[in-house]
C-alpha cells in the first residue's frame, strides 16, 4: 500500500490547524496535523482492506519484481469463507451449464466411465464408451466378457490391462453382491474393485443426487490457489472445502471449479488476464495477465473449441466433441 504523501497531507491539515495557531500555540497546530494524517491513513487502510484484498496481494507481487513481497496480514477465517462463497456464486454465473463431462445414461455407465477416466481425458473416455456400452450394457454382460475383448475395447483410454481387471472385478461384484445394480452408498461403492472415494463421489453426486465434493487434479489445484486449503492430500482438501460450503452446493461447486480449471485456470499457464474471478483470487498473477494473450489460452466453449462430451446436456453453449477417429 502507498504511504500518504506527507506534503499533501500537511497542506490539507494546515487550514483547520492555522486558525487554532492564531489563538493558541504551534503545539496545537502540530497535534491537529498529526491527528489528521493518522485519520487519513486509517481511512485509506480500511478502504483498501474492504475493496480489494486479493488485488492488493497481486499488486504487491507485481510492483516488487525479484523482491520478497511485504508480509500481508493473514485473511480471517470469516473473510475467507465469505470470499469463497462469492467465488462459487461468480462461477455459477459464469458456468450455469456446468455438468459432469463424462457421457452416461445410467449409474452403471457413469461408474464404468469414471473408472476409465483415470490417467486420461474425459474426451478420450467419451469417444471410447459408445462401442463398449453397445457391446456390454449391463454388469452381467461385462462380467461375462473375455478379458482380451474388453482390453481391446478400452485400449484407447490407456492402462487398459489394469482397467480391464477393475471393470471385470467391479461388474462381477455388482452382479454377485448388489443384484446387478450400482449401490447408492459411499461405503458400498468403495468396496468395488478400482473404485476409490473420488469415483464414488462422482457416482453419488451425479447418478444418485447425493451431495459430494469431487477432488480431482483441477479441483485440488484451484482450491489451493483460491486459498481454501493448503493440503495436497485429496481427502484433506475435501474435508477443508466441505467445511466452507453448505452440503447442497457440493456437487455443483465441484463441476464449476473443474470447469474453471479446464477452461481458464490451467495448471501451467492460468489465463489470469481473462479470468472473471481475478479480483477474488489471491493467486492472480500466477499466469498470463495480459488480456489479449490470456484470451488465447481459454479452452473449450470459451475458446471456441469443441467440448469433451459427444452428447452434451441441453443448454451447453459449445460444440459437441467429435467421435473417435478411425485408426
Ligand atoms: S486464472 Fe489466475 S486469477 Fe483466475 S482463478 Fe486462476 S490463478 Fe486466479
Amino acid at each position: 500500500m502507498k504511504e500518504t504523501p506527507p506534503a499533501k497531507t500537511t497542506a490539507t491539515a494546515k487550514a483547520p490547524a492555522a486558525k487554532k495557531a492564531v489563538a493558541n500555540k504551534t503545539v496545537a497546530k502540530k497535534t491537529a496535523a498529526t491527528k489528521t494524517v493518522a485519520k487519513k491513513a486509517v481511512t485509506k487502510k480500511a478502504a483498501a482492506k474492504k475493496t480489494a484484498p486479493a488485488k492488493t496481494s497481486a499488486a504487491a507481487k507485481k510492483t516488487a519484481p525479484g523482491k520478497t513481497a511485504p508480509a500481508r496480514k493473514p485473511e480471517s477465517r470469516t473473510a475467507m469463507v465469505r470470499r469463497a462463497r462469492r467465488i462459487n456464486r461468480e462461477l455459477a454465473e459464469l458456468y450455469p451449464y456446468a455438468h459432469p463431462e463424462l457421457d452416461f445414461t445410467n449409474p452403471f455407465e457413469l461408474l464404468v466411465a469414471t473408472v476409465l477416466s483415470a490417467q486420461t481425458t474425459d474426451l478420450r473416455v467419451n469417444q471410447t464408451t459408445p462401442r463398449l456400452f453397445a457391446r456390454c450394457p449391463t454388469p452381467e454382460d461385462m462380467a461375462a466378457m473375455p478379458p482380451e475383448e474388453l482390453e481391446e475395447l478400452i485400449r484407447p483410454t490407456g492402462f487398459f490391462r489394469a482397467k480391464t481387471k477393475s471393470l471385470l472385478g467391479l461388474s462381477a461384484a455388482l452382479r454377485d453382491r448388489f443384484d446387478g445394480k450400482v449401490p447408492g452408498r459411499l461405503e458400498d461403492l468403495v468396496t468395488l474393485p478400482g473404485v476409490g472415494r473420488k469415483t464414488a463421489n462422482v457416482v453419488l453426486g451425479n447418478a444418485f443426487g447425493v451431495p459430494g465434493i469431487t477432488v480431482d487434479t483441477h479441483f485440488g489445484r484451484l482450491a489451493r490457489r483460491f486459498g481454501w486449503t493448503t493440503a495436497e492430500d485429496a481427502e484433506k482438501v475435501e474435508a477443508d472445502v466441505a467445511a466452507i460450503f453448505p452440503k447442497s452446493e457440493w456437487t455443483m461447486l465441484s463441476h464449476r471449479v473443474v470447469f474453471h480449471g479446464r477452461r481458464v485456470c490451467h495448471s501451467r499457464k492460468p489465463a489470469c488476464g481473462a479470468c472473471a474471478i481475478a479480483p477474488l483470487c489471491p493467486a492472480y498473477g500466477e499466469g498470463e495477465t495480459d488480456p489479449d494473450k490470456a484470451k488465447k489460452l481459454l479452452k473449450y466453449e470459451l475458446g471456441g473449441q469443441p467440448g469433451q462430451r459427444l452428447k452434451p446436456p441441453p443448454g451447453y453453449p459449445g460444440q459437441p466433441a467429435p467421435p473417435l477417429a478411425a485408426p
